[in-house]
């Protein structure tokens, strides 16, 4: 008789009568009169084991086994329309490999205690269901890039300079030296790039001390950021719009079954085809005032006012051409119209909002220096930037893309929390 390791999904695949070896972790536990069923979990699915009485001395260990232990089940195969996954595994053999303690997590658990216990509620099918729509996410952003001819690049995370405005920088003791924060985007690092590589991308965290507590804010949180030489806003918006559709597609591919557990509406992740509607800033500024809101023009728009922006529109869509003071000061303005900049915010929707900023850079060095006292700040701190302008400066174009936000909207989460392993927010360092 053989054995042969397989994974839970192989073994829900094999004929009836076939051995098999599983190994994971005790999902369940029940005794039903002669039998003890065991449902095993692995990193690929669940399936139910049963071990007969009498038969061997293994009762007495799968009846004692805890939520949790690690063990080694060998068996034969068998139909059973009522087992999750419509197999079962008749067990000869079940070898404890580690024996968990009692484990703290029960049904009745407290979305407070989840998070405090997050290091062990990561095991839990729905986290896993998450991290691997997050994982295809991840996977189809780089793809995504190669294909295009970008390269991928790697900055700094300890900065000296503001990108996105003061109110959100992280402090960090740099040998009680130097003032040094951690940095909020990579975008003036990729920017000082595209002289070199042209075409460049990064994928790294940001940090970003946001002080409000929202469903949407992270203080660390994953950013694909890209930049172009010789692009403008136009090009940018075709990138942008092409990566989501792409990762929506990918996701649709590879992650049925997670987006099945997490009941996520599939029809509304289908229709995520380019184009995206375009709709300028001045325009949802109307929108808003139709449907009753109280907004005024020059203010940026905030989760609330997005939320109802999103309820007019299927798919994600791209609001154009913010107010000067409503955007960071990197921002071309539009030559057309002085009072707006060449940028845009695609909002994702459903609700979720805005999953990315971007849009075409100054390129001129003076109307940069201008800009930059305009916004309050000291060109001295920006001396690198500033150079940039100096040497061959050409029109270009970048965005941001938060990574855990879009997971967020794809698999229908009603917190930004859930997107990310570990995360970081105002009140929550730990785990
Ligand atoms: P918001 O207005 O929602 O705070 P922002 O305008 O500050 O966003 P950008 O500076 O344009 O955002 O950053 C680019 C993208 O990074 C955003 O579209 C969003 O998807 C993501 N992002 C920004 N801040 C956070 C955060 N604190 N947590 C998670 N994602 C974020
Ligand atoms: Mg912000």
């Amino acid at each position: 008789m053989s054995f042969t390791n397989v994974s839970i999904r192989e073994a829900l695949q094999l004929p009836e009568g076939s051995k098999a070896r599983i190994r994971g972790w005790v999902y369940r536990r029940r005794i039903y009169g002669d039998k003890a069923f065991v449902v095993v979990r692995d990193s690929t699915g669940i399936m139910q084991t049963v071990v007969a009485k009498g038969s061997t001395i293994d009762f007495e260990k799968a009846e004692n086994i805890t939520i949790e232990s690690a063990i080694e089940v060998e068996g034969t195969v068998k139909n059973d329309p009522r087992a999750p996954g419509g197999k079962e595994l008749r067990v000869t053999s079940f070898k404890i490999i580690s024996k968990a303690e009692p484990f703290p997590i029960t049904a009745s658990a407290s979305r407070e205690f989840l998070l405090d216990i997050r290091h062990l509620w990561v095991r839990s099918r729905k986290m896993t269901a998450i991290f691997k729509v997050r994982n295809t996410v991840f996977r189809a952003i780089h793809d995504y890039f190669k294909n295009k001819g970008y390269y991928e690049v790697q900055c700094p995370m300890f900065i000296t300079a503001a990108v996105e405005g003061g109110a959100t920088l992280f402090e960090v003791d740099y040998f009680g030296e130097k003032k040094v924060y951690l940095t909020q985007s990579s975008q003036f690092y990729l920017e000082a790039l595209i002289y070199s590589l042209e075409k460049v991308y990064t994928v790294a965290p940001s940090f970003r001390a946001e002080k409000s507590r929202t469903r949407r804010h992270l203080t660390e949180f994953w950013h694909a950021e890209a930049e172009a030489a010789w692009a403008g806003l136009n090009d940018m918006l075709k990138v942008e719009e092409e990566l989501i559709a792409y990762i929506v597609e990918r996701v649709l591919e590879e992650n049925q079954q997670e987006l099945e557990f997490l009941k996520r509406d599939i029809s509304a992740l289908e229709g995520v085809k380019p184009p995206f509607p375009r709709i300028s800033y001045t325009e949802a500024i109307e929108m808003l005032k139709r449907k009753g809101i109280k907004v005024e023009w020059g203010e940026d728009l905030g989760a609330d006012e997005e939320r109802a922006l999103t309820q007019e529109f299927e798919k994600p869509f791209f609001i154009y051409g913010y107010p000067v003071k409503a955007k960071a000061f990197y921002h071309k303005t539009d030559p057309q119209n002085p009072k707006v900049t060449l940028s845009a915010d695609l909002l994702a929707p459903e609700g979720y909002g805005e999953i990315i900023g971007g849009g075409e850079r100054i390129a001129d060095k003076n109307e940069l220096i201008r800009k930059i006292k305009d916004f309050g700040l000291n060109p001295d701190d920006y001396q690198w930037y500033i150079d940039l302008r100096k040497y061959g400066s050409v029109q270009h174009a970048g965005f941001g893309l938060g990574i855990d936000r879009t997971v967020m909207w794809i698999c229908g989460l009603d917190h930004i929390i859930d997107a990310i392993p570990f995360p970081r927010t105002i009140r929550r360092i730990y785990p």
